[in-house]
């Protein structure tokens, strides 16, 4: 597995494939890596002749400097997991081989991030859509691969793809779990030992709501799921959301939607976690 450092050295090693024909696929991480990354590979490696990753703490994408200062680094494990999966060369700039100096380049993603991720993080999808605007220029992959476990980020990516003709398939990739249903995540490691089977809650919530929404409607499910999460103090939820599945706008009548998306955000030790769940409705 290629370690390349400088964007150049991505292009030349991208071209060499390109040139004849062969796809590249490319998998966007901040590192810190586990199998939800590692199932994002698995599944690029199916579709592509060489698969890339990039790992990049992408300080513009970040509201909150102690979140950014306490996000975990660990390269050199990361590295060691993407060579067992199979990863064909990674990606992994300094911050000044990505941001020579700060951009001015800012980006809007209208409703879409107005609530959710975006509306609590303000700034987020445009940090979001700058780097990886840079990595598909950086790498022109035929394919990206992203979690659902973002789903929000997944929808706005797609939209800018579409805004702006990138030349590139998007997939989303199912959220990987923990055996107790908490999503996986590089932020997961900084729970305590005490609070860590806590987090399962979460998920338990988001599947409390899909076992109601259809017999008890919007509003008796978000009081349920409310006064679930009530029961664990150590949770402080932000928000949990019903959801359109493809445009995020808030849902009122059920049957107005095909695709429902649940979606939460919870803080437990001071990190913040993010789940959700589609759920089809049953009257189309
Ligand atoms: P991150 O390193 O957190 O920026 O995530 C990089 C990519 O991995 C994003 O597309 C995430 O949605 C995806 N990802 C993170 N956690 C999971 C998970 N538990 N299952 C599947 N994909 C994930």
């Amino acid at each position: 597995m290629e370690l390349l450092k400088t964007v150049r050295d991505v292009q030349k090693y991208c071209f060499s494939y390109q040139k004849e024909g062969l796809p590249v696929g490319l998998v966007p991480t901040m590192g810190a890596l586990h199998e939800g990354h590692l199932s994002l590979v698995n599944t690029s490696r199916k579709e592509n002749k060489a698969t890339l990753a990039s790992i990049f703490v992408n300080p513009i994408q970040f509201n909150n400097a102690s979140d950014l200062a306490k996000y975990p680094r660990t390269l050199e494990k990361d590295m060691e997991m993407l060579e067992k999966a199979g990863c064909n060369a990674v990606f992994a700039p300094s911050e000044q081989e990505m941001y020579v100096s700060k951009p001015t380049v800012t980006m809007d993603f209208g409703d879409l991030e107005r609530v959710m991720e975006g509306a609590f993080r303000p700034g987020h999808f445009s940090g979001v859509g700058v780097v990886v605007s840079k990595l598909f220029n950086i790498v022109q992959p035929d394919h990206a691969y992203f979690g659902q476990k973002d789903l929000q980020q997944f929808l706005v990516i797609q939209q800018m793809v579409k805004d702006l003709s990138f030349r590139v398939t998007l997939h989303c990739c199912p959220i990987i779990r923990e055996a107790d249903g908490l999503a996986m995540s590089s932020r997961n490691v900084r729970l305590t030992i005490q609070n860590r089977p806590v987090a399962a809650r979460i998920y338990e919530s988001l599947r409390l709501a899909e076992s109601m929404l259809h017999e008890e409607g919007v509003e008796k499910t978000k009081q349920a799921v409310g006064a679930f999460l009530a029961a664990y103090p150590e949770l402080q939820p932000e928000y949990f959301e019903i959801a359109d599945g493809i445009t995020l706008e808030p849902v009122k009548d059920l049957k107005a939607h095909t695709e429902i998306a649940l979606c939460t955000a919870v803080f437990l030790d001071g990190v913040r976690l993010i789940d959700n769940m589609i759920v089809r409705t049953s009257f189309h």
